[in-house]
C-alpha cells in the first residue's frame, strides 16, 4: 500500500530543462539524509585530519575516473571542463585549509567541512554575476561528494539503476548528470536547478529529459514509483493512469521519431525546394546557449537579449562585464552575426538603479528604448561595450520599440558620439556597425518606410506587435484567447512592413514566438522574410518545413489567407493545407 498514497495523475510542475518524454519508474537517488556531527578529543585531532585528507585523495580518485570515462564519450568531451573544476575545488586553500582548520579547533571531520561548505556557499551567493552564483551548485556536488566518502556511503547507486529508470534526486550534480547511462536513465527531475545550471545544460548535450526545479519533488516520490516527465514542458505526472499513460506514450513516439529525423537537418542548408534561402538564427538570453545554438543549425544570433544581464542584481552591469559577454557570443558565431538588442526592460521589469516610478500602464510607459533615451549614461555604457565588441566578430545593434522616426534618430545621435569617443581613445570598433530596429508597435508599421530609410534591418518583434496591436496584454490569461498570430490584422501589417522593407532594400527578420512555429512557415515564407530568429530548440522543426516547401507554396497560401476574415478561419485553412501538402509532417503524430 505504502507507494500508492500518491494519488493517481499527480502532476508536479517545474522547470522543463531538456525536451523530450520520459516513461519509467523511479529510482530516487541515495542522499545523505543525516550528517553525524560531533566535537573530538585533542588527541583525535590529527586522526581526523587524516580522515578528511583521505577523502579528498578518494574524492580526486573517483573524480578522474568519471573524467576517463567522459573522455571516451566524444558528445561529452566539451564538458570535461565541470570535472576539471570539481577537481580545482577539492584542491581549493579555501576549502581545506578552513576546514582543516576547524578540526583542530576540536569539530570531527564531516562537522567541519559542513561549516566551510555553508561560509563558501554565502560566499557563493552573495556573488553578483548570476553564472559565477550558480557555481555553488559546484561546490555542493564536490562537498556531497565527500561528505559521502566520509559517511563511508559509496556512489554505487547510479550504477544499480535499472532499465527505463526515471531518476529522482534533491540535486544531481553535473559530475552525476555526465554518469547517466543513456540507454538505462529516461529522464531525470530534480529539486534544485536553474536553466543556467551545469546539469540543465548537460542534460540536454545527452539528450535526457529533465525537469528542474520541482522543489520537493523527493519528499513525494518514491522508489519504483511508476511516473511520466514531460521535459518540454515541465510536467511531471506519479502514478500515472493508464489513458494518460497511452496519451503521453503516443508523444513520446511523435517526439522519437521526429528527433531522429529532424537531426539529419541540421547541416542541411535552410533553403526551399525551388532554392529560396531563409536565414535561420537563434534567440539568446544567456551566452553560454552558444555551442548549443549551433548544434541545432543556427546561422548566428538574430536576437540577443541584453536585459538578462542587468536581471537579478543590484547595480547594472559594468561596461567590462558587458564586453565580454558581448564578445564571447561575437566571437563564438564569427563569421556569423550576433544581434546584440539594447536593454528592454521597464514596465514591469526592474532595473537598479533607475528609479522608476509605479505607472498605471507599465506596457506602454517607459520601457526599452524609452527608457535608455531617458538614462542616457546607462545606455552609453552599453553602446561602448556594443561597440567594443564589434571589434572582434560580425556584431549588429538593435533598438527596441522604436514608435517614431525621432527616436531611432536621437538614438543614431547618440551612437555617433560613443563612436566619436571611441576614435578619440583608440578604441577599436566596426565602422559599418549595421543599425537595426525592433518592429513591435503599430505606429512603426505605419511608418514602415520612413523607418527604413533610417536603418540597415528591421526585426519584427511579433510578441509584442500582437499585444499592441491587437490591444491584448501578451501575459493576461484572461484574454489569451484574444491574441492570435493569425489575426487578419497581424498578417496585413506583417505584409506592410515585408513590402515597406523590401521596396526599400532593407533586410528584415522576424524574431518573435511566431517565426518559430512550423505551421507557419508557408505564411513567413510568402510574406518574404529574408531571416527568421528563435529559440534555438525549435529551429529544426522550422528547417524542415522550409525545404519541403516551394516558396510559391507560401505566396499562394498567403494570397487565400489575406482574404479570410477571422484567425480562426486563417488557422484552420493552413492547417488543412498543410496537411494536404505535406501529410508526413503535419499529421496527428506532429507538432
Ligand atoms: C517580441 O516582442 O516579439 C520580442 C522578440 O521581444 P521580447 O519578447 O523580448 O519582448
Ligand atoms: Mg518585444
Amino acid at each position: 500500500m505504502g507507494k500508492t498514497e500518491v494519488q493517481q495523475d499527480t502532476y508536479l510542475v517545474g522547470l522543463g530543462v531538456s525536451p523530450g518524454v520520459g516513461i519509467g519508474r523511479i529510482c530516487l537517488l541515495n542522499r545523505l539524509s543525516h550528517i553525524a556531527e560531533w566535537q573530538i578529543d585533542e588527541s583525535e585531532i590529527e586522526g581526523e585530519v587524516l580522515r578528511f585528507r583521505k577523502a579528498l585523495v578518494d574524492a580526486g580518485v573517483a573524480l578522474r575516473g568519471v573524467k576517463q570515462k567522459v573522455a571516451s564519450q566524444p558528445h561529452l568531451r566539451e564538458h570535461i571542463y565541470i570535472l576539471d573544476t570539481h577537481l580545482l575545488i577539492l584542491e581549493d586553500e579555501l576549502l581545506t585549509g578552513r576546514t582543516e582548520e576547524l578540526i583542530r579547533q576540536k569539530n570531527n571531520a564531516e562537522s567541519a567541512l559542513g561549516q566551510t561548505l555553508k561560509q563558501l556557499r554565502t560566499m557563493f551567493e552573495n556573488i553578483e554575476d548570476e553564472y559565477l552564483r550558480e557555481r555553488s551548485s559546484d561546490l555542493d556536488a564536490v562537498g556531497q561528494r565527500l561528505q559521502r566518502i566520509l559517511a563511508g556511503v559509496t556512489d554505487s547507486t547510479l550504477d544499480e539503476i535499472k532499465e527505463t529508470a526515471l531518476v529522482a534526486a534533491h540535486d544531481l550534480s553535473p559530475a552525476d548528470t555526465m554518469q547517466l547511462d543513456r540507454d538505462k536513465v529516461v529522464g531525470f527531475i530534480t529539486d534544485r536547478g536553474g536553466k543556467t545550471s551545469h546539469t540543465a545544460i548537460l542534460a540536454r548535450s545527452l539528450g535526457i529529459p529533465a525537469v528542474v526545479g520541482l522543489e520537493s519533488a523527493t519528499a513525494i516520490v518514491q522508489n519504483e514509483m511508476p511516473a511520466i516527465i514531460d521535459g518540454t514542458t515541465g510536467v511531471v505526472i506519479l502514478n500515472p493512469s493508464e489513458e494518460t499513460f497511452r496519451e503521453y506514450l503516443k508523444r513520446k513516439l511523435a517526439f522519437e521519431y521526429l528527433e531522429k529525423e529532424l537531426s539529419s537537418y541540421r547541416d542541411l542548408p535552410a533553403e526551399t525546394r525551388d532554392k529560396v534561402k531563409v536565414t535561420l538564427r537563434a534567440n539568446l538570453e544567456i551566452v553560454s546557449e552558444v555551442p548549443a545554438a549551433q548544434k541545432d543549425g543556427a546561422v548566428g544570433v538574430g536576437l540577443y537579449r541584453t536585459e538578462f544581464l542587468y536581471m537579478n542584481r543590484t547595480q547594472p552591469p559594468s561596461e567590462e562585464e558587458q564586453f565580454a559577454a558581448y564578445s564571447e557570443i561575437a566571437q563564438g558565431v564569427a563569421p556569423h552575426p550576433v544581434t546584440i538588442r539594447t536593454l528592454d526592460v521597464g514596465g514591469d521589469k526592474f532595473v537598479p538603479d533607475v528609479s522608476l516610478e509605479q505607472e498605471d500602464n507599465p506596457a506602454m510607459g517607459l520601457r526599452a528604448i524609452r527608457l535608455s533615451l531617458r538614462e542616457v549614461d546607462l545606455f552609453k555604457v552599453q553602446l561602448r561595450a556594443i561597440l567594443r565588441a564589434s571589434a572582434l566578430g560580425n556584431v549588429r545593434i538593435m533598438f527596441p520599440m522604436i514608435s517614431g522616426v525621432a527616436e531611432i534618430r536621437t538614438c543614431k545621435r547618440i551612437l555617433r558620439t560613443v563612436k566619436s569617443e571611441l576614435t578619440q581613445e583608440k578604441i577599436p570598433f566596426d565602422p559599418q556597425l549595421q543599425i537595426g530596429i525592433m518592429i513591435e508597435t503599430p505606429s512603426a508599421v505605419m511608418i514602415a518606410s520612413l523607418l527604413a530609410k533610417e536603418v540597415d534591418f528591421f526585426s519584427i518583434g511579433t510578441n509584442d506587435l500582437i499585444q499592441y496591436c491587437l490591444a491584448v496584454d501578451r501575459g493576461n490569461e484572461h484574454v489569451a484567447y484574444l491574441y492570435e498570430p493569425l489575426h487578419p490584422a497581424i498578417l496585413t501589417a506583417l505584409k506592410m512592413v515585408c513590402d515597406a522593407a523590401h521596396a526599400n532594400g532593407v533586410a528584415v527578420s522576424m524574431c518573435g514566438e511566431m517565426a518559430a512555429e512550423p505551421l507557419y512557415v508557408p505564411v513567413l515564407l510568402g510574406l518574404g522574410l529574408d531571416e527568421l530568429s528563435m529559440n534555438h530548440a525549435c529551429l529544426p522543426r522550422v528547417k524542415r518545413v522550409l525545404r519541403n516547401l516551394k516558396q510559391t507554396d507560401g505566396e499562394a497560401i498567403l494570397l487565400e489567407i489575406m482574404q479570410l476574415s477571422t484567425g480562426k478561419e486563417v488557422a484552420a485553412y493552413l492547417d488543412r493545407e498543410m496537411r494536404k501538402l505535406l501529410p508526413d509532417l503535419f499529421g496527428d503524430f506532429v507538432i
